[in-house]
């Protein structure tokens, strides 16, 4: 890896993603899975992900943002994508031309993307999205809604490819907010059939509902980082299946000396030695999204030893503690997230740290970053 125009890169392993797909089609049967990749596949780069989890069993690909459903489409992915986000409607033609499945909770908007399908002799495809409790975006669950749905179904130019709701909170260990959820979601399809509405698919799960809630299943679910080797919370059933993280984050000692006590270290001088101390530099800061509220706190492994980080996490560097390891030298391997020897630093330990959740921190993962596939 020396050969890099700095030696910092995310190690992406496609065996382990493809096993933990693998193993999401063994625990949810023949459900139609739609593989969440958006953010760039969860910081991993979203046109490998994309085809690894297609190859590995996934059905249809979700990704939040219409650009990202082209950037697919550019890399020569084919299959079906749903746009979960909102899109614009001066993307609509382009989105009904590549088939995108998109995200609808108004009248309004099912009549403009019918009139623009209509034009384009195509049929748009919607995601009818209810909001059963989360907030964000949706139809209320009301006899109005439904109403409403029933007349977007009469439109000539629109398919009515699934009926949507998601998760405010199916990684809590207390389940009753996901039941109230699952309880209205039931409610509004059954009104939805009253009117002779029907869809394709039906699809509430995210990671946290595949994992503790098989009745929320459906005929179709939309694992995220549950793909990626991490769990949606410490809440979840951890014995349902076993998914290994993806991600590793690897650098080099670039700089290493020996400091005496009294020496400070980084921005504001928040680290000062209180004994002689080894002081490994490492090329990765908050621009690569390693969280500047890690200062002082972060820990990496150098040698098989956690070092932890001396001061304050600069925007390009660290620096760390590498007293306790014996024999370290200009050039050793650093890992920031992933496993060295015996131990082990990932994503989730991470995010106790800098006080957040694993998902922002492998989303986090910089652009700058080289993504190497292995
Ligand atoms: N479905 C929707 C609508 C989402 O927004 C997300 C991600 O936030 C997911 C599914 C996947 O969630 P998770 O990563 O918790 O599995």
């Amino acid at each position: 890896m020396h050969d890099m125009i700095r030696p910092l890169w995310a190690e992406i392993d496609l065996d382990i993603l493809m096993e933990n797909m693998r193993r999401i089609r063994k625990l949810v049967g023949d459900v139609w899975i739609v593989t969440v990749i958006k953010a760039d596949g969860y910081g991993h780069g979203a046109p490998e992900i994309a085809r690894h989890m297609l190859e590995a069993g996934a059905d249809e690909i979700a990704v939040a943002v219409v650009t990202e459903a082209m950037q697919l489409r550019a890399c020569g992915i084919t299959a079906p994508i749903t746009i979960l986000s909102f899109t614009p409607l001066d993307f609509a033609e382009a989105s009904i031309r590549e088939g995108f499945a998109l995200a609808c909770y108004s009248y309004g908007y099912a009549e403009e993307l019918d009139r623009i399908a209509g034009r384009l002799g195509l049929k748009a495809k919607l995601n009818i999205i209810s909001d059963t409790g989360m907030g964000r975006l949706g139809f209320p669950v009301s006899d109005e809604s439904a109403e409403e749905v029933a007349r977007i179904a009469s439109l000539g130019n629109v398919e009515m490819y699934s009926l949507q709701s998601h998760f405010a909170s199916s990684d809590s260990g207390d389940k009753s907010y996901a039941h109230m959820q699952l309880d209205r979601f039931r409610s509004f399809m059954k009104s939805m059939a009253d009117k002779g509405v029907s869809f394709r698919y039906t699809a509430m799960s995210n990671s946290a509902g595949v994992i503790d809630i098989p009745e929320a299943r459906f005929n179709c679910v939309r694992p995220g980082i549950m793909q990626y080797g991490y769990y949606p919370s410490d809440e979840v059933d951890r014995t349902v299946i076993d998914v290994r993280p993806v991600m590793s984050l690897k650098s080099v000692v670039v700089m290493l000396k020996t400091v005496p006590s009294g020496t400070s270290i980084g921005y504001g001088s928040t680290f000062t030695a209180e004994k002689e101390t080894k002081v490994a530099t490492l090329p990765i800061g908050y621009a690569d999204g390693y969280f500047r509220n890690l200062s002082n706190k972060g820990e990496v492994l150098i040698g098989g030893k956690r070092c932890r980080v001396l001061g304050r996490v600069c925007m390009d560097h660290i620096m760390v503690d590498a007293t306790g390891c014996d024999g370290v030298r200009e050039g050793d391997e650093a890992v920031i997230m992933g496993s060295q020897g015996e131990d082990s630093v990932w994503a989730d330990e991470i995010a106790d740290k800098a006080g957040t959740i694993p998902y922002e921190i492998i989303c986090a993962v910089a652009k700058r970053v080289p993504r190497v596939y292995m």
